[in-house]
């Protein structure tokens, strides 16, 4: 009896310390992951610096609607219309974009942007995929395991994670008027997408599973979101305690 005590506290003497060193090893590689992407964002941020041009126009209006000062609109040559934020206070408009969409729709898609910005969005993206690689480096001991555990992975991480900043980064836009104006941008977006993509069996099979993990939800969706948050903000703002309270009820309405 006795030697089996000692044998059970053997193994959880070395169960324990196993466990402490899968830890340590789990949180130095996702601490590494995290700092190469720190590193990345950086890099990528002074990259695009080079040929970007503060546009003074966009960036005087951004800044009239936040009543703010600090924001800065930049404009780059890219052969994509396009727009992104990467740290700090600068917003990325690509020139294409122009091309496409008007200015007001600029100013709508500038504040989307500093909606990921002033949520620190791309710091906690890269926080949830340096513990995920945590997890899935270790694990290509082994590929097959690893590919099925970074697919999963990468799928809940930008469905929940990545959704939820969207969602708060269109928000941002709505919050400040600008709810119309991102509807008509990302309709343009989607169709200038959509008749840019090859139109084969594959290409759209290819295009299905994108959207399956996709971060941004579809923009339908988005669309049906931005409409009832301009409604929510139109009934607050008028005042009106009875339909507040009727709008409340309808919005939180279980049935
Ligand atoms: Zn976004």
């Amino acid at each position: 009896m006795d030697q089996i005590d000692k044998y059970l506290e053997e193994i959880q003497e070395v169960t324990g310390v196993e466990i402490a060193g899968g830890v340590l090893i789990y949180l130095g590689i996702s601490a590494a992951v995290f700092l190469s992407q720190l590193a990345m964002i950086f890099a990528t941020f002074a990259s695009f610096m080079k040929t970007a041009k503060k546009n003074s126009e966009l960036t005087r209006r951004v800044n009239k609607v936040m009543k703010t000062s600090g924001w800065e609109v930049v404009v780059m040559k890219h052969n994509m219309p396009n727009a992104f934020a990467v740290k700090g206070k600068t917003i990325f408009i690509t020139n294409q974009l122009f091309k496409l969409i008007n200015k007001d729709e600029v100013i709508a898609v500038a504040l989307h942007e500093v909606g990921h910005l002033a949520g620190n969005h791309v710091y906690y993206r890269s926080v949830a995929s340096s513990l995920k690689f945590g997890v899935v480096l270790p694990c290509f001991v082994f590929p097959p395991l690893a590919w099925f555990l970074l697919l999963s992975l990468t799928f809940v991480q930008n469905r929940t994670i990545g959704r939820y900043q969207e969602n708060v980064a269109d928000s941002y836009a709505t919050k400040y008027g600008y709810g119309d104006q991102l509807i008509s941008a990302l309709q343009k977006m989607e169709k200038y997408i959509n008749k840019m993509a090859p139109d084969n069996p594959i290409a759209r099979t290819l295009r299905k599973i994108q959207e399956v993990f996709d971060e941004h939800p579809p923009v339908r969706e988005r669309v049906e979101r931005i409409l009832k948050e301009k409604e929510s903000i139109r009934v607050i703002m008028s005042g009106n305690v009875k339909k507040i309270k009727a709008h409340l009820t309808k919005k939180f309405s279980m049935t």
